[in-house]
């Protein structure tokens, strides 16, 4: 089958050609390089550098590569920013995106896979949250996800057009050769092993007064191999489907620091500073639905994550290119 993945040079979207490749699959990728790296596109993998945007050289992309699906992931992905520059978010995450979806629709795309997101619910009132709790984001980058979610909701009453809309909890952990490499970073499981290797002095905790355990926030962490294999398994399911994406258990920030301490061996210096603001105190899901409906299951847990993202850290102590 031939696949276009669209930010195949970014973080999940190079991960999830790597797991395409490996499974037989034809992938051709499309990425601007904005956020991307070049380093990060499989060798086997045909790339073309291009614009979600750009409606009719995507078009052109598809027709001569002969592209039966689609897997979405070129997307800003940065709340803090969403909040600060929220047009940014919307011309891309969705007027650009939506070029994308008419060419899919145009092509006769057999499937459209849309990488989504759990800040589509908002503050939850339910934790874990599953996939029909309200959705009321609290940032415009959630809201641009969930705009195209509707989008394509539409575009499969109306066109026909068949997708899955994967809304991922926190993704992270590195493949042997594809790891996290932001140019600025925000999360908090790269910067603690910044820390760990001495690239950093200390890590902030966003607040310790949360209504959780230990008072600090708790996240659903999920490997990205598994996210990728979850996108794979999206594209044999019948019809379209919203499902969540994150392993059901949640690991508050302390215990995170924790985990990295016991893996890497090396001691993590903190500092309580404020919350963060639309930090929600936990955000877990309900992850049965795409177990029981596709036989999806996530293998990595924390410390297998810790250990696959601090051995790439070691590997790439600046990420790509830069050694
Ligand atoms: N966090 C933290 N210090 C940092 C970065 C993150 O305490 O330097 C906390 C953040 O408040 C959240 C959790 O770690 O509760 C995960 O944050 P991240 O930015 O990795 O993912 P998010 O949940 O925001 O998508």
């Amino acid at each position: 089958m031939n696949v276009l993945v669209t930010g195949g040079a970014g973080y999940i979207g190079s991960v999830t050609v790597e797991r395409l490749i490996e499974k037989g699959y034809k992938v051709f990728v499309v990425d601007s390089l904005e956020n991307g790296h070049i380093e990060a596109v499989h060798p086997e993998a045909e790339f073309f550098q291009c614009n979600i945007g750009a409606q009719n050289e995507l078009d052109r992309i598809i027709k001569s590569c002969q592209i039966e699906a689609i897997l979405h992931f070129a997307a800003y992905a940065l709340v803090g920013e969403s909040m600060e520059n929220p047009g940014k978010y919307f011309q891309n995450n969705v007027f650009n995106a939506h070029k994308l979806i008419q060419a899919a629709v145009e092509n006769k795309i057999k499937k459209f896979i849309l990488s989504s997101t759990c800040a589509t619910y908002g503050e939850p009132s339910q934790v874990p949250i599953p996939e029909n709790h309200p959705t009321n984001p609290t940032n415009p980058y959630g809201e641009s996800k969930l705009m195209l979610e509707k989008v394509l909701k539409w575009y499969h009453k109306c066109h026909g057009l068949e997708y899955v809309a994967l809304r991922y909890f926190n993704a992270c952990g590195a493949s042997p050769n594809y790891g996290e490499d932001h140019e600025i970073e925000t999360h908090l499981i790269p910067i603690i092993l910044e820390v760990a290797c001495g690239q950093r002095e200390l890590i902030k905790i966003f607040g310790d007064d949360y209504p959780t355990a230990d008072g600090t926030c708790i996240r659903d962490y999920i490997h990205i191999i598994d996210l990728a294999d979850a996108h794979i398994l999206a594209l044999d399911v019948k019809g379209s489907k919203t499902y969540n994406l994150g392993t059901g258990k949640g690991y508050s920030v302390k215990e995170v620091i924790d985990c990295v301490e016991q893996v890497t061996g090396r001691k993590i210096k903190t500092k309580l500073d404020q919350r963060r603001s639309g930090d929600p105190a936990q955000l877990v899901a309900v992850s049965e639905t795409i177990k029981n409906e596709l036989g999806w299951k996530p293998i990595y847990n924390m410390e297998k994550i810790i250990q696959s993202a601090w051995k790439w850290k070691l590997t790439n102590p600046k990420g790509y290119n830069k050694n």
